[in-house]
């Protein structure tokens, strides 16, 4: 029986699930090592609803939280309990399974992002978008032109087993992506 949170509307539901995800980020950084983790859930709403115009409230939640279960000590049922079967189910979708290597994670990604729900396919396409243009604006340590060009390649793959789903928010992928390093 799916799990009905009563919470009272859509922007009561957002919040608690940002501040949740601040909880949970807590000490974490981005991979450039000073950005606070929390950042960048909020550049996903802020793509979301500035340029993509979702204002549903579950993908707005699911986008806030979509890194806790990968990420962070909170559980499933944790999830769940606090925010509803069906944010919680978003969640899990945006979540690799554990123990995978990273090329079994990656094979993974494109091969199971035609089958995401349409939430998850919103949250997952500005995620994309997002986190290349980090790539760019804000590099990790470390990693070269190579890394970079290896990272943007896989994403377009994702994106391309989802393509049709908002064009303003594959749009925005597509800019993104135009700012992968030439080799
Ligand atoms: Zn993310």
């Amino acid at each position: 029986m799916p799990r009905r949170v009563r919470i009272r509307d859509g922007a009561t539901l957002v919040v608690r699930a940002l501040g949740f995800a601040a909880e949970a980020h807590r000490t974490q950084f981005r991979k450039d090592r000073e950005t606070p983790a929390i950042n960048h859930p909020i550049r996903l709403l802020q793509l979301l609803v500035d340029v993509g115009g979702v204002t549903d409230p579950l993908v707005l939640a699911a986008a806030a939280l979509h890194d806790v279960l990968e990420d962070c000590e909170v559980g499933f049922p944790e999830l769940e309990a606090r925010f509803g079967t069906e944010v919680a189910g978003v969640v899990f979708e945006l979540s690799d399974p554990p123990h995978l290597d990273k090329t079994a994670m990656r094979a993974w990604a494109v091969e199971t992002a035609p089958r995401l729900s349409l939430p998850a396919r919103l949250v997952k396409l500005a995620d994309k978008a997002v986190n290349l243009n980090d790539l760019i604006d804000w590099p990790p340590a470390g990693w070269s032109d190579a890394r970079k060009a290896s990272y943007f390649d896989w994403s377009a793959d994702v994106v391309a087993g989802i393509r049709g789903t908002h064009g303003a928010l594959e749009l925005a992928f597509d800019g993104a992506y135009a700012r992968r390093p030439v080799l």
